[in-house]
């Protein structure tokens, strides 16, 4: 049994800053390993959440940066429990 993804190449996979050659080969072990999915999914959501508030800090000015936040971690959760 092949070995299971790093927290570090999981991250990378998720902001696509893996060499071409590696993403395959860890993205073809993600599709035979539910552990790993279930990894990748929850990595996805929080680099989701980064660049929203990444968004929020560097965006046109809103309303208010806090409720984006809580907007952004309220869909997390949601995905989540999905
Ligand atoms: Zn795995």
């Amino acid at each position: 049994m092949r070995r299971c993804l790093t927290d570090d190449r999981l991250e990378r996979l998720v902001r696509g800053r893996a060499p071409w050659w590696r993403a395959f080969f860890w993205r073809r072990h993600l599709r035979g390993c539910a552990r790993c999915q279930a990894r990748w999914q929850a990595a996805q959501a929080d680099e989701h959440l980064l660049a929203e508030l990444r968004q929020a800090v560097a965006g046109p000015i809103r309303p208010s940066p806090l409720s984006t936040a809580r907007n952004a971690q309220g869909m997390v959760s949601l995905e989540r429990q999905g």
